[in-house]
């Protein structure tokens, strides 16, 4: 894969106690600048403002109001490219952010903008980070300015920029056939060619407490990647390396094939 997409979940970036996790960030950083420097292209979108927003004022509950998530999401977002850019920093590594929105994609002339936007920072050999634009948009306006979730996001971005694979990092090895945390018998699943309503039946409710979309999101963005003939992985990001692993062909996490 010479152009390539990964996706961290807040539940990779922070510690259940709420506590970034920079060691995680720190690897990350290292392998997505050895990665470009191998002469790949690589787009990072990254979860976690709203999670980070909450560490920076010591909170530890979720407000339900928008306006306030809306106003963690500007607090915890320049926190988190400020350390994504002093690590990449530390690395030699250039990155950009992209924060978008659904509509952005929705009309060709902006679309047409940010995937320039998208090409020119690939050819100079930058990282666009990129993430959902959370302080502008808004829940009540759902399905028109919302992507819903950063899985949603990421396979959006990996389809309009032509990626290779989508790499799909999260707290978990990968897909297994039933719901890990409920069941001690849960077993991975290591390549799926096929999404079908009885995968979804498998996929449970909302995950982690700091993740919002749960594995259901996450087949979804591998059902719109395999319908274009694009592969996703999904493994653990607890130890960004892995990203060494499946590009090297070692089998770990779950590989979504198209048929
Ligand atoms: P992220 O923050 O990385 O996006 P989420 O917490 O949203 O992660 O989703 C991952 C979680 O989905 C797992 O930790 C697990 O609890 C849950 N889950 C539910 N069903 C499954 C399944 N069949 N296989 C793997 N994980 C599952």
């Amino acid at each position: 894969a010479n152009r390539i997409v990964v996706k961290i979940g807040t539940s990779s970036l922070i510690y259940p106690d709420g506590k970034l996790n920079l060691k995680t960030i720190d690897q990350l950083a290292f392998v997505l600048s050895a990665l470009c420097n191998q002469g790949k292209q690589v787009i990072l979108v990254s979860s976690g403002a709203i999670g980070v927003g909450l560490n920076q004022l010591n909170l530890t509950e979720r407000p339900t109001s928008i306006s306030a998530q809306q106003a963690l999401a500007s607090i915890g977002q320049s926190k988190l490219i400020m350390i994504f850019n002093q690590r990449f920093e530390h690395y030699g590594q250039q990155i950009g952010q992209l924060l978008l929105t659904h509509d952005v994609f929705d009309y060709p002339k902006s679309r047409q903008n940010v995937l320039n936007t998208f090409e020119k920072l690939l050819q100079r050999n930058v990282i666009p980070i990129v993430n959902e634009n959370d302080s502008v948009a808004v829940d009540e306006l759902d399905h028109k300015t919302r992507f819903g979730d950063n899985d949603q996001l990421s396979a959006i971005v990996a389809s309009r920029t032509n990626a290779d694979l989508l790499i799909m990092l999260s707290d978990i090895d990968g897909f297994y056939n039933m719901n890990p945390l409920k069941s001690p018998d849960a077993a991975l699943i290591s390549e799926v060619d096929q999404i079908t309503p009885a995968t979804f039946e498998v996929a449970g409710g909302k995950g982690s407490e700091y993740g919002t979309g749960g594995m259901f999101t996450k087949l979804k963005a591998a059902e719109r990647l395999m319908n274009e003939n694009r592969q996703m992985v999904l493994a653990n990001g607890r130890e960004p390396k892995i990203i060494f692993d499946i590009l090297a062909g070692i089998p770990v996490g779950t590989w979504f094939n198209p048929l």
